[in-house]
């Protein structure tokens, strides 16, 4: 087993102890040692742009110096670390802060739930919660939508792949088609419309939809303003809890706080995590109004439902919506990526590329199969971390720290046109080469 050849690998230790699941280290395969801002360091020293800001939960960037300095404090003073969810200093501070810094100023009424600390916790109790207070089933999710891997929120992913890992019936979800799903041309408002007024569909009122505004991980579709008005419209008018999950797209990543602010729209539910604790650490929060605050006592229990350090780093992250630098910030480097996307689309029109997504949430969809992962391999030789999104891999995904500056970004985006020249070079001289051998 301890060949040789093993060893040489950099992740031989990986390969041989950690189970097959493991996913990124495969894309990225060297050991990182070190990170700071918009960049990661490996053993070896070399240095990489990051493009991929741990999928959404770096949006502050790596180590963040005013955070760190608020947890290397807290921690010593040995302030609590772990405390359940009982009252803690750390966790008032918090609430009070998101508040007065993101709940008020924009007239969101909201109860806080602490459902365990990560992403799916915070689906699972989304959904849960919308049952218990409908006492209905079935929840609507959305073609290409993804909210986690625990049984319930996988029931309302889209991925075949993903949700075949459940080993058990996913059930009490159906998936309606997403804004332009079906194509340009076809309403899937209406259609969805059409399903529920219709005693014959077959299909039955739902306590909820879920979606997310801009499909993080399902390949970066974003919905338009009017389709998510209607939809929300659509929920009001059946009695439908509509519940946004902005885990990936909310904490400033299309440049607002909340994914769904440019649309005026006000879910009924809203599931946050990844960057809500603002150094990478694991915190997740549930958003309901008021009146549907059902729960009982503990109904919804968890051990790390009081990350406290989580606590700490979130309340400084959201310093930086004390002002609008950070939001135009976003919004300006947006515009840009953007602008780049479309220029390497054009002028790479072999690439048969879209460009997708807002904000900092941006990528370009490879018309050709597999493509999208070569280019981003190369662009890690390069330097550049950069991941695929979408149900084949197809979408280069554009995701660094909200914080990174300007230079940095371009850096990144020269890096990304040169490696997209290098596997399009490399793919024309294949297919010349098989059309060779083909013709021979
Ligand atoms: C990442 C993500 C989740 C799941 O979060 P985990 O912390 O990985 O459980 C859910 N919904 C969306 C939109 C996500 O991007």
């Amino acid at each position: 087993m301890n060949t040789i050849a093993q060893e040489r690998t950099p992740l031989y230790v990986f390969d041989q102890l950690e189970s097959e699941v493991r996913s990124y280290c495969r894309s990225f395969p060297v050991v990182f040692t070190k990170a700071q801002g918009h960049t990661l360091w490996d053993r070896d020293g070399k240095a990489y742009i990051d493009f991929f800001a741990g999928a959404g939960a770096l949006n502050y960037g790596h180590n963040n110096p005013a955070i760190k300095r608020k947890i290397v404090d807290y921690l010593s003073k040995d302030g609590i670390v772990h405390s359940l969810d009982m009252a803690t200093e750390a966790k008032e501070s918090f609430l009070q802060t998101f508040q007065r810094v993101i709940l008020q100023p924009r007239g969101l009424d909201y109860k806080v739930m602490f459902p365990g600390p990560t992403g799916t916790n915070a689906v699972e109790s989304a959904l849960k919660l919308a049952r218990k207070v409908t006492g209905r089933e079935t929840i609507f999710s959305f073609t290409n939508g993804f909210h986690g891997m625990t049984l319930g929120a996988l029931a309302a992913t889209g991925n075949r792949m993903k949700r075949s890992g459940a080993g058990v019936p996913l059930t009490n979800t159906v998936a309606m088609p997403y804004d332009r799903y079906l194509g340009d041309d076809i309403d899937t408002v209406g259609y969805i419309e059409r399903l529920l007024e219709d005693d014959g569909s077959g299909v039955s009122l739902p306590a909820a939809m879920i979606l997310e505004t801009v499909q993080g991980e399902g390949g970066l579709k974003a919905a338009s303003v009017d389709w998510l008005q209607r939809i929300a419209a659509l929920c009001r008018k059946y009695g439908i809890l509509l519940i946004a999950d902005d885990i990936q797209a909310g904490c400033g990543r299309t440049g607002s706080f909340f994914s769904f602010e440019q649309a005026g729209i006000y879910p009924d539910i809203v599931c946050l995590s990844k960057s809500i604790g603002g150094y990478g650490l694991p915190l997740a929060l549930t958003l309901f109004k008021p009146e549907l605050d059902v729960w009982k006592p503990g109904e919804h229990n968890g051990t790390f439902r009081g990350n406290n350090l989580g606590f700490v780093a979130a309340t400084e992250a959201l310093s930086h919506w004390e002002d609008d630098r950070l939001s135009r910030g976003v919004y300006a480097k947006g515009q840009r990526i953007r602008e780049v996307l479309a220029e390497l689309a054009d002028m790479w029109p072999q690439l048969a590329a879209e460009v997708r997504g807002r904000g900092m949430l941006q990528g370009l969809a490879i018309g050709v199969d597999g493509l999208a992962e070569r280019i981003c391999a190369h662009a890690f030789e390069r330097g550049l971390i950069v991941e695929t999104s979408g149900p084949r891999s197809e979408v280069i995904k554009i995701m660094p720290p909200l914080t990174i500056d300007d230079e940095a970004l371009e850096q990144g985006l020269r890096i990304l046109a040169a490696s997209i020249q290098a596997s399009s070079k490399a793919q024309a001289s294949n297919q010349a080469g098989r059309e060779g051998r083909e013709q021979a």
